[in-house]
């Protein structure tokens, strides 16, 4: 059973290239983040690098990882 989660991306360590908005990350991989725009008239999705944000790739990857990871290795 797994839980479909999401992790915001604060605004100050990155925000959607699309309209500025809040990012929430929804897929990871080794060498790539997915996010996705939660401002519904928006609703953009793209990857980025895992140290696209300005964690410097620390934070949100690793936690990713942790929550996302998993699933995709099985
Ligand atoms: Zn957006």
């Amino acid at each position: 059973m797994s839980e479909k989660s999401t992790i915001l991306v604060d605004l100050n360590d990155g925000c959607c290239r699309s309209c500025g908005g809040k990012l929430q990350i929804f897929h990871v991989d080794d060498c790539s983040l997915e996010v996705e725009c939660v401002e519904e008239d928006c609703l953009d999705a793209y990857k980025v690098e895992p140290d696209a944000f300005a964690d410097g790739g620390i934070t949100y990857w690793p936690q990713a990882m942790v929550a996302f990871g998993q699933e995709a290795g099985e």
